[in-house]
């Protein structure tokens, strides 16, 4: 069923205008977003966009959540952030591997808004490659116990739930990873680090690590065995919302060039208005369609990669030019078009890298490698 699409967006919309919009300068500045916009957000329903009502949620459809991303993203890409990887890779596989248990136990009080959720593949040794990930799991008493260390975690030191993922034996290649879910409160979790970033700096990104974690007999999500094509379902599905926060990027990047070309025209600045005017409108269209095949139960795979793909390359491009067009006052530490670019230059890089989406695009299309 469609969902109120002008409804979200609008909600949204406003929630920036008033709440995220005269602080999201301050957020980069100072590493950090208060707790207090953590829980305003919360309050305000978007931790549950996109999700069951009958778990909590507040029901949508994935072109509500790349709506309410985008409209996020042209403020704060930090806060975005945040939104997305709760939703899309923390709540969306939850939602569709978890037992009726884990629904009431993780996924309710996610989509509520009462907690907030984290994903953690990336390890300090595997990235790209993540079926090359070392976090051991072992059976322990009826339960699990998890031993290693994750890094680049987005939300992971004030997340309450982690899906993390992790191998029996490395040996086993992909068919030895399987998910859990991992309470943040867990004996042994703990943050090794906070990343100092060029981008995306509001936005808490970490090493954690796991030494002797113990999880009850409900805590793996899906079979044995299945935590790869979680994971990598999980990031198919989130490459849509990554998309739409990209857009948002390049959206608020071309809208602080338009004002800084308006102030003093030259044919110079009217061309990279134009230039990224008609970028914007491609990607837009790109993660339009990706969200609506995802809607209409269509493949979208192939559409949700060519987005974040495109998304993100212009939203470099267009906060670039944006930099460029704003002048010296742009080259200003704590510029608007200065953060604009820092953080754009994220989304080519997460959930999957432009080479990552070319080669899934590539095998897509054309056909996997032979032999
Ligand atoms: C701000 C931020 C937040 C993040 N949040 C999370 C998170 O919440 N959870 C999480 O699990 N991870 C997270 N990540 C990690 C992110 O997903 C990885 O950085 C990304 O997958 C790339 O992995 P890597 O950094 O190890 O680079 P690598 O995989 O080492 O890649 C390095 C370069 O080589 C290229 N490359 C790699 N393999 C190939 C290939 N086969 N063919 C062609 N080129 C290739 C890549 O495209 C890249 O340009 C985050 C990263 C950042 C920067």
């Amino acid at each position: 069923m469609a969902g109120p699409v002008d409804g979200w967006r609008e909600r949204a919309r406003r929630f920036v205008a008033t709440s995220v919009e005269p602080i999201a300068d301050a957020i980069d500045r100072d590493d950090a977003m208060p707790a207090s916009l953590r829980a305003a957000v919360a309050d305000a329903g978007f931790l549950g966009v996109g999700l069951p009502p009958a778990r909590g949620g507040g029901g949508g459809t994935t072109q509500d959540v790349a709506a309410v991303l985008e409209e996020f993203a042209t403020s704060s890409a930090a806060v975005a952030t945040l939104i997305s990887v709760h939703l899309s890779v923390v709540a969306a596989p939850i939602a569709e591997h978890g037992t009726a248990a884990q629904h009431d136990r993780y996924l309710r009080p996610l989509a509520e808004g009462r907690a907030l959720g984290a994903f953690a593949l990336t390890e300090p040794g595997s990235g790209s490659d993540a079926g090359a990930l070392t976090t051991r799991y072992a059976p322990d008493g009826d339960g699990f116990r998890l031993d290693g260390a994750k890094m680049f975690i987005t939300n992971a030191g004030v997340a309450d739930t982690i899906l993390l993922f992790a191998t029996r034996d490395p040996a086993l290649g992909h068919r030895g990873i399987s998910a859990f879910l991992v309470p943040r409160t867990a004996p042994g979790y703990s943050v090794a680090r906070q990343l100092e970033k060029l981008g995306l700096r509001g936005s808490e990104t970490t090493e954690i690590t796991l030494d002797h974690v113990h999880l009850g007999p409900d805590a793996r999500l899906g079979p044995e065995g299945a935590g790869l094509g979680i994971a990598l379902g999980a990031l198919a599905g989130g490459r849509v919302g990554i998309a739409a926060c990209a857009l948002g990027v390049a959206r608020g990047a071309y809208e602080e060039m338009v004002r800084n070309a308006r102030a003093e025209p030259t044919d110079w600045k009217r061309r990279c208005v134009a230039q990224s005017f008609t970028e914007l409108a491609a990607a837009g269209a790109l993660v339009a369609s990706a969200a609506a095949a995802k809607d209409a139960g269509a493949p979208f795979v192939e559409a949700g990669s060519a987005a974040k793909l495109f998304a993100s390359t212009v939203a470099v491009r267009i906060a670039q030019r944006g930099f460029e067009v704003g002048g010296r006052p742009a080259a200003d530490a704590g510029s608007r078009a200065g953060r604009l670019l820092r953080d754009a230059r994220v989304f080519p890089i997460v959930e999957g890298t432009t080479e990552i989406q070319e080669l899934i695009l590539g095998r897509s299309l054309v056909g996997p490698p032979m032999g």
